[in-house]
């Protein structure tokens, strides 16, 4: 018996592995645009949030000119270098067909996310709803975009749960009153979530975990 009867996801670092093409999106964007290198801790510092926020920090003035050579270069990789973490794909089946409903809920531009997602029809058929930077005024760490994926599924808060690796992601979960998951195999250590509901260091033990084995 699953443990909640809806399972939201963060998209970067939670389902799919994008270290490599978001470091290598990012660092096209500060070479050609800035110039200049950066180490990969820079780099990734604020992977999770809205890609116009991870390009101002870099620099504000050209932040535009940045976001628009990373979001070339990374539309122009995404199918050759993304990929699924281990077991998520047999996970989100193995979540659909025991009845659970399914979101991924992410900071990223809604083509960008359906991109990544056609490459991976694994994980593109268990999802239910996306909910992309777009889609609410307001973005994590604030409550809005869980609580549209929920409203989009007709789901109480108090039978969610939102998976994520950063601290955001267990911020807004936190915000919406849905049980928070924090997952140590993307971008952030486990520090950074370790004050979500739960902690979860492998895919098998997050399937345990959701599917209500314990
Ligand atoms: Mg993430």
């Amino acid at each position: 018996m699953p443990r909640f009867g809806t399972v939201l996801f963060d998209l970067d670092g939670t389902v799919v592995d994008t270290r490599e093409l978001i470091r290598r999106s990012h660092r096209h964007a500060v070479t050609t645009v800035l110039g200049r290198d950066m180490p990969d801790h820079e780099l990734l510092a604020n992977v999770g949030r809205p890609l116009i926020e991870q390009m101002e920090a870099f620099d504000e003035v050209r932040a535009q000119e940045l976001l628009e050579a990373q979001r070339e270069w990374s539309h122009a990789h995404t199918a050759e270098l993304i990929r699924p973490y281990p077991g998520i794909g047999v996970m989100l089946a193995d979540l659909v067909a025991a009845g659970c409903r399914t979101g991924v809920v992410t900071s990223k531009a809604g083509p960008t996310a359906e991109l990544a997602l056609d490459a991976l029809p694994e994980v593109a058929r268990c999802i239910e709803v996306l909910v992309a930077v777009e889609d609410t005024p307001t973005h994590k760490p604030g409550p809005e975009p869980v609580l549209l994926a929920l409203q989009r599924l007709g789901a109480e808060p108090s039978d969610a749960c939102y998976v994520g690796d950063a601290p955001f992601d267990v911020a807004a979960a936190r915000a919406a009153g849905v049980t928070s998951v924090g997952v140590t195999w993307g971008f952030f250590p486990r520090e950074a979530v370790a004050d979500a509901d739960v902690v979860i260091d492998a895919v098998p033990d997050l399937e345990r975990y959701l599917m209500g084995v314990t």
